[in-house]
């Protein structure tokens, strides 16, 4: 899917190949195109049909793994089932998983090390938030939380909160309009007390 437009990114030696994961995990706004569904222009394991007149969206993404030096071999998305992008306005990673393999997030050793980025994510006051399809599940340090299914105007907000045992955090989504989401400071998706 990615261009040669902005090859500059690239981590050398990498490329997508065979893969066309992100033209079924990602939904495209310019062709109306929904998250976890075959694009109708995709040859499903060799390409785009349409490549020298792929949408704009298309010839500017380049996958995590494709632009992350520090993602190993087991991260390539035809290997993992997954897609990683960091989200810098949202201040959040995304993992997008195939739909036909819902619980390769779940998977070993990706599972572990995702774990290890919601700890280092903390102070950063990053989300760390799985999708799949519309489904979303965001990944704390202890515990994962399942936000169901997201809607166009839901904000996943990060909730902090001082208690006797230390700074409990919680995951939930609220509606665009609901206070909370007004309250962040973006792009930190997090609400601290007293801030
Ligand atoms: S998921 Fe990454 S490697 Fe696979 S086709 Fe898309 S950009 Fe290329
Ligand atoms: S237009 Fe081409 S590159 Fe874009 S999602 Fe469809 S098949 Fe993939």
């Amino acid at each position: 899917m990615a261009s040669d437009d902005i090859t500059a990114r690239l981590v050398q030696g990498r490329e997508c190949g065979s893969c066309t994961l992100c033209c079924r995990v990602l939904g495209i706004g310019e062709i109306l195109k929904p998250p976890g569904q075959d694009c109708p222009d995709c040859d499903v394991g060799k390409g785009c049909t349409i490549y020298e007149r792929r949408p704009r969206t298309c010839k500017d993404f380049y996958c995590g793994f494709l632009v992350m030096k520090d993602l190993e071999e087991e991260w390539r998305p035809a290997i993992s089932k997954l897609i990683l992008l960091f989200d810098g306005e949202e201040n959040r990673v995304r993992v997008h998983v195939d739909p036909d393999q819902p619980d390769a997030w779940r998977r070993e050793p990706y599972y572990s090390k995702l774990k290890q980025w919601a700890v280092v994510a903390v102070p950063h006051r990053t989300q760390i938030i799985v999708r799949i399809g519309d489904h979303a599940f965001a990944m704390l340090p202890d515990r994962d939380i399942d936000l169901g299914v997201l809607g166009d105007d839901d904000v996943i907000v990060t909730e902090e909160t001082e208690t006797p045992g230390g700074v409990v955090l919680n995951v939930l989504k609220v509606s665009e309009d609901d206070p909370r989401a007004a309250a962040l400071r973006r792009p930190s998706p997090w609400l601290v007390p007293g801030e």
